[in-house]
């Protein structure tokens, strides 16, 4: 049986010595395990289409030995992201992200296209890469039910009153009353780079001027509350 997918390569492994396995999460199925069969060698057709980044019209085959791509129509391979460090590093902690949110044969066209999205900007357009970083991560909360309260406590629904805490068990942020023992405070800088980058569309992103110590500390803030909320530790620095 053929189907034909728009999916993007969010993991790729050695399989044998000539093989690779990957990891496609598509529009229609949602994550999905492939093997592509002798792309390992330099002359390899479909060569292109085991980087991680590829995104395009796959045809899937379903064999006694598995599912195989026997084609690829590329739409974006994101090849340039691959060109600057931290974009890099960036780029793929999304793909990671999508890893781990996604389940098999479960859709998800709305992450599909905001994956989309963030990597054409840290692809073609002159951005700090971790600024694309805590807009992905912002989006992705609210997108899975973890939206980060930023105008009012979300125990209480008072005020912050100058100060405001993450609540690592439940994602939440509270006032200083609500805060729990396992809340960690949120700076006044880091609470002010949310709210920002809530309100800013990522083609807005490259014309924002931020502090990169407020940067780099309001990514690993976002980068624990993933790691609690999903139980996964997401390497970047
Ligand atoms: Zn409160």
């Amino acid at each position: 049986m053929e189907e034909k997918i728009k999916a993007i390569i969010i993991g790729s492994k050695d399989y044998k010595e000539k093989d690779k396995q990957v990891v496609l999460f598509s529009l229609e199925k949602g994550k999905i395990f492939a093997f592509l069969k002798g792309v390992k060698s330099p002359n390899a057709k479909l060569k292109f289409a085991k980087e991680l980044f590829c995104f395009g019209d796959y045809i899937l085959t379903d064999t006694k030995a598995g599912r195989i791509i026997t084609s690829c129509e590329p739409i974006d391979t994101f090849f340039d992201i691959t060109q600057k460090y931290e974009n890099y590093l960036i780029g793929t902690m999304i793909l990671d992200i999508a890893n781990t949110v996604v389940d098999y044969n479960e859709p998800n066209p709305a992450l599909f296209v905001e994956i989309l999205k963030a990597l054409k900007i840290l692809t073609y357009e002159t951005v700090n890469p971790l600024i694309v970083g805590i807009k992905f991560l912002i989006n992705i909360f609210n997108g899975l039910g973890y939206q980060l309260s930023l105008n009012k406590c979300s125990s209480c629904g008072g005020p912050f009153v100058n100060r405001r805490f993450l609540n690592l068990y439940t994602g939440e942020i509270t006032c200083y009353g609500c805060k729990s023992p396992n809340s960690v405070e949120i700076s006044a800088g880091v609470h002010g780079i949310l709210r920002v980058l809530t309100n800013t569309d990522y083609e807005k992103l490259s014309t924002l001027k931020l502090a990169e110590n407020l940067v780099k500390e309001t990514l690993n803030l976002l980068l624990l509350n993933f790691e609690e909320r999903f139980s996964k530790k997401l390497k970047i620095f």
